[in-house]
């Protein structure tokens, strides 16, 4: 169904708002103007904007900063940003993290909670609706840059193509 990708958005930043202020995380809304609703089915989108945002919450330090973007992409397409000032994920690990119960280092995961499949399942819902899903992460020995995760999701422009 048409889903207001600013509804979207929103409504993830204001379930995690008592937790993000609690470790003084920073959150940013950034959206396109007259971005079009995305063709999506909504409970599905918000479990997997759900994950990306707890992850966010959950490896940065107190302190940092969350981004929420969203933007068109050629070809009807809208793109989703979460982008995190957190410790990162080392590159010998990003080609395994969107495995089932994948975690970096068990040591630092532990602590955290959680079972691996949240990436997992991410990924399957953005292919089931069409879409990609890629993170980056520039973590080398002992710099911390943080992880962005993108993932595109088709438009509501879309659908009315598809249907002629
Ligand atoms: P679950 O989502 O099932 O509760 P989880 O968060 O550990 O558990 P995923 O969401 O699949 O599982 O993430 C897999 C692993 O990738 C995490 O355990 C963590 O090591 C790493 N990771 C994911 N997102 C980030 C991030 N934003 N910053 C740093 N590491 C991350
Ligand atoms: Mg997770």
């Amino acid at each position: 169904q048409a889903a207001s990708v600013e509804d979207m958005l929103e409504i993830v930043a204001d379930r995690f708002s008592f937790q993000l202020q609690q470790k003084d995380i920073d959150i940013a809304l950034i959206l396109e103007d007259g971005l079009p609703d995305a063709y999506v089915d909504s409970d599905a989108m918000d479990q997997v904007l759900d994950n990306l945002v707890s992850n966010a919450i959950k490896y940065t330090p107190a302190g940092g900063q969350i981004r929420l973007e969203a933007y068109a992409v050629p070809g009807d397409w809208i793109a989703f940003k979460v982008q995190d000032t957190g410790v990162g994920i080392p590159k010998k690990d990003l080609e395994r993290i969107f495995e089932r119960f994948y975690r970096v280092d068990k040591a630092r995961s532990r602590d955290m909670g959680g079972t691996g499949l949240g990436l997992s399942i991410a990924r399957e819902i953005v292919r089931a609706h069409g879409g990609t899903i890629r993170l980056e992460s520039g973590l080398e020995a002992g710099d911390q840059q943080g992880t962005t995760v993108t993932f595109t999701l088709p438009s509501v422009e879309k659908e009315v193509k598809n249907r002629v």
